[in-house]
């Protein structure tokens, strides 16, 4: 900035200067006059009466005498309005005489004239020059006073594609959706000679870090066309007013560059639902996004751009966006099941050196819920975990650590803890364990361990052996009786409770609350939804929960809620009685080696228990 304001002080100097210049110009014109000898005019006459002027020169009422005597110039003055004869002559100067000397009238010199003149030359030239610094300036993109109005969109030029469906594991129907516009993308003839409507926009629907922005590259570098791409956060920044300049700007850079690919990232950023409401910074939004819906119903049909955007949100988007000819289209990319995680895990493992121990279908069981961001990271936790042990290459050792870092939390193998809270927890984890072991609906138990990891003081790991996308009534009763296996063992071990279990409680809360108001899983309650869930922008929080039951209900709601949960307390509080002496190995093994693993756990249990029933 500092920079550009020098620059157009300069312009401003250069403008001064050329004044200054023409001012000095005229005064020293216009003094020319004044340094001459100045003569009375009477002496004038005296002079013309001797016969020894020559010349005369009037220009106004300024008067200029040659002599003929070689005697310096003089000048002098006469009255203005009166002709210098008729003044010679009231001097006494006869007509004879007058008519002796040479008398030569010329305009006067006005230094506004020639200020006139000079600017009708100078101004065009400074004002050329003034345009092109600012021209230049516009094209050293980071100017923002000149530039604001003019969209920020970065343009990867995909001759060479850096980015190909290859690079997108796990998203296979997703991929297959694309195929289309990669090929219309490609050879958009084969399409328009048969009249066929090309899609204008394509909606990516997904959670964070499923993979979005990098498919829509991959469509980009597939095709082997520009890719555009702007966030729509970016259009709500800084200056007001400019997010509909800059969607204009950004479609018609886009447009030069057809075919190719406008990518808006976050569109959920300007694509809310128009005119609700709470909150400032609407009318922005809504002249952005009418802009957007403008520049997508001018496309032509052999305008070969199109846009990709992106949401985590496809719930609070405008209606007018999902209209047909706009974002018509709509790829889902889902959280990806075991097999995808494989597959991405392959993805991002290649190039770095994996020990013969490590397997990526096992590494990909072990972390349910994980998105194609998250194995990303975990793939670099490991890596960078290698190093830091000084392997040589990364072992599956390296992937458990990093998945229980990124899913709980770091270990915190310097807590100090007593011995006594060490029983507690350890009783506390073997809760947990025994009871996940003998319900029949529980995962299998991965791990137990009483090493405090994050906020956790210990925990135990379950896992499903695949996953699953409905949970039956029966899960969810044996998850509670999991969950409060901890407190139950605390419970008959010491005859009293601690704090410890609170994250438990809110789970099992949690849980119970939504069997009964969200699943219909209470026989008491019918199968019906209480309380509707409501989108509301306000104050940042989006969520907000409306009643829509009487009190009684709620009472009831309550009362149900709290039979569940006493009914699994129960429960667990009695099978872990029955189940005494496992528990006791099992805290006291906890105690003496803080970590049991899945193969060492079932031998463990095996031996010790009677069949379970
Ligand atoms: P989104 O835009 O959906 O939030 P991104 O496309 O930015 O997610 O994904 C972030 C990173 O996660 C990508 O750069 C990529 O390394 C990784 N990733 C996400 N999904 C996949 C996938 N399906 N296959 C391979 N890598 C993926
Ligand atoms: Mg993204
Ligand atoms: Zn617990």
């Amino acid at each position: 900035m500092i920079n550009k304001l020098s620059r157009s002080r300069k312009i401003v100097l250069a403008i001064l200067a050329v004044v200054a210049v023409i001012a000095i110009v005229a005064l020293v014109a216009q003094g020319g006059v004044n340094r001459l000898n100045a003569i009375q005019l009477s002496d004038l006459a005296q002079f013309v009466r001797n016969g020894d002027v020559d010349k005369i020169t009037i220009s106004d009422d300024d008067i200029i005498i040659k002599f003929k005597s070689g005697r310096a110039d003089a000048s002098s003055k006469k009255e203005l309005g009166a002709t210098i004869g008729n003044q010679l002559r009231d001097f006494g100067v006869t007509a004879d005489e007058l008519a002796r000397i040479k008398i030569e009238v010329v305009t006067p010199f006005d230094w506004r004239d020639l200020m006139m003149t000079v600017s009708l030359l100078v101004v065009p030239i400074v004002v050329i020059i003034a345009l092109w610094y600012f021209l230049r300036q516009t094209q050293g993109a980071n100017n923002q006073a000149i530039n604001f109005g003019r969209s920020r969109a970065r343009m990867f030029i995909g001759d060479r594609p850096s980015v190909t469906f290859q690079d997108v594991a796990g998203a296979d129907e997703a991929k297959q959706e694309l195929v289309e516009i990669v090929e219309f993308l490609k050879e958009p003839e084969k399409f328009i000679q048969l009249g066929a409507r090309i899609p204008k926009g394509v909606l990516l629907i997904g959670s964070p870090g499923t993979g979005k922005t990098l498919l829509a590259k991959a469509v980009s570098g597939e095709a082997g066309v520009p890719f555009f791409s702007i966030s729509g956060s970016e259009f709500v920044e800084m200056f007001v007013g400019v997010g509909a300049s800059r969607v204009r700007d950004l479609f018609e850079q886009a447009r030069r560059h057809s075919p190719c690919i406008i990518f808006v990232d976050e569109i959920d950023a300007v694509g809310r639902h128009r005119g609700s409401g709470l909150g400032g910074g609407h009318d922005e939004r809504e002249q952005t996004l009418n802009q957007i819906l403008v520049e997508m119903d001018g496309f032509d049909t052999d305008t070969n751009v199109i846009v990709v955007a992106a949401t985590n949100r496809p719930d609070i988007l405008d209606p007018a966006l999902m209209r047909p000819g706009r974002f018509d289209r709509r790829v889902m990319l889902d959280r990806p099941d075991v097999k995808g995680r494989a597959a991405i895990l392959k993805v991002h493992v290649r190039g770095k050196p994996l020990a013969a121990d490590v397997d990526l279908a096992k590494v990909a069981r072990s972390c349910p819920g994980f998105v194609g961001a998250d194995i990303e990271n975990l793939v670099n936790e490991a890596a960078i975990l290698a190093a830091r042990r000084n392997r040589k290459s990364i072992s599956m050792s390296e992937f458990d650590e990093s998945i229980e870092r990124v899913m709980i939390g770091p270990e915190r193998k310097s807590r100090i803890i007593s011995p006594r809270e060490k029983t507690i927890t350890a009783y506390h984890e073997a809760g947990h364990a025994v009871m996940a072991r003998m319900l029949p609906n529980c995962d299998p138990v991965h791990k137990v361990t009483i090493i405090p990891r994050g906020p956790a003081g210990g925990y135990t790991w379950t896992l499903p052996d695949e996953d699953a996308h409905y949970v039956n009534r029966a899960k969810f009763l044996d998850e509670l009786g999991k969950a409060l296996g901890g407190r139950a063992a605390e419970e008959i071990i010491f005859g009293d409770i601690t704090t410890g279990a609170s994250s438990d409680l809110q789970h099992v809360t949690e849980i119970a609350r939504d069997m009964v108001t969200r699943y219909g899983m209470s026989e008491l309650m019918g199968p019906m939804i209480y309380g509707q869930k409501h989108e509301m922008v306000f104050l940042g929080r989006d969520l907000g929960e409306q009643r829509d039951y009487s009190d009684t209900i709620a009472l009831e709601i309550d009362r149900e809620v709290q039979r569940l949960v006493n009914a699994a307390y129960s429960q667990a509080k009695q099978v872990l009685t029955e189940q005494r002496a496992v528990l006791d190995k099992i805290a006291q093994r906890l105690i003496d080696v803080e970590t049991i693993e899945e193969e060492e756990f079932k031998a463990f249990f095996d031996r010790t228990v009677r069949a379970p029933t």
